[in-house]
């Protein structure tokens, strides 16, 4: 409820979105801007082991959302945090006070998925999430609307741009309302 976001002196974004889509850069920038603390996701399930193995087909951690969610509370109540990953249906809806999904137009996003090394399956898997905007989706089916925002991050100047937009975002807090 909005009660107890209200009670953060810092407020707690989700930045999600396709794997490329720039959710880490994007965090790392937010998080030198703002000083907010940055959790990768990813990097967290690994380093504290908060997965059921390693899938060998997606070539990816099988990511443990209970695990993940406990580590987690202390943190997100105290407020101030910056989470990176490219889902958000399972993490608690009143964690966050916004959620950014970052959009690629199809063939930059195909480029720099390649360049990462992605082949086959999950290379067009990622690309078709994209192209049904999946992400979005499931940011409005799991959040308000109303904290749900979409940018654009094609290029630097977007990044840099929507950095700069959630920065003044986050100054705003707690005086707006
Ligand atoms: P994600 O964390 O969403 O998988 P990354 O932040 O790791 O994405 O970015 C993937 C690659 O794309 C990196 O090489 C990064 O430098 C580049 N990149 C990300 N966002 C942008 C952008 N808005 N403009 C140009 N390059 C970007
Ligand atoms: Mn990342």
């Amino acid at each position: 409820s909005g009660g107890e976001s209200a009670m953060r002196s810092k407020p707690n974004i989700l930045v999600t979105g396709t794997p490329g889509t720039g959710k880490t850069s994007t965090s790392e920038a937010l998080a030198e801007a703002t000083h907010l603390r940055h959790i990768n996701i990813g990097d967290l399930v690994k380093d504290k082991k908060l997965h059921d193995g390693w899938d060998d087909q997606l070539q990816c951690y099988i990511i443990n959302e209970d695990l993940v969610c406990d580590e987690l509370e202390d943190i997100m109540e105290e407020g101030g945090n910056i989470v990176d990953y490219h889902g958000c249906d399972f993490f608690p809806e009143r964690w966050f006070d916004r959620v950014v999904v970052l959009q690629t137009e199809n063939s930059i996003l195909y480029d720099r998925l390649s360049k990462r090394g992605y082949t086959g399956a999950k290379l067009t898997n990622n690309i078709e999430c994209e192209i049904f905007q999946e992400l979005l989706e499931e940011a409005k089916e799991s959040y308000r609307e109303e904290i749900v925002v979409a940018m654009k991050s094609d290029t630097v100047d977007d990044m840099n741009r929507n950095v700069t937009v959630i920065t003044e975002w986050v100054s705003s807090w707690g005086s707006a309302t």
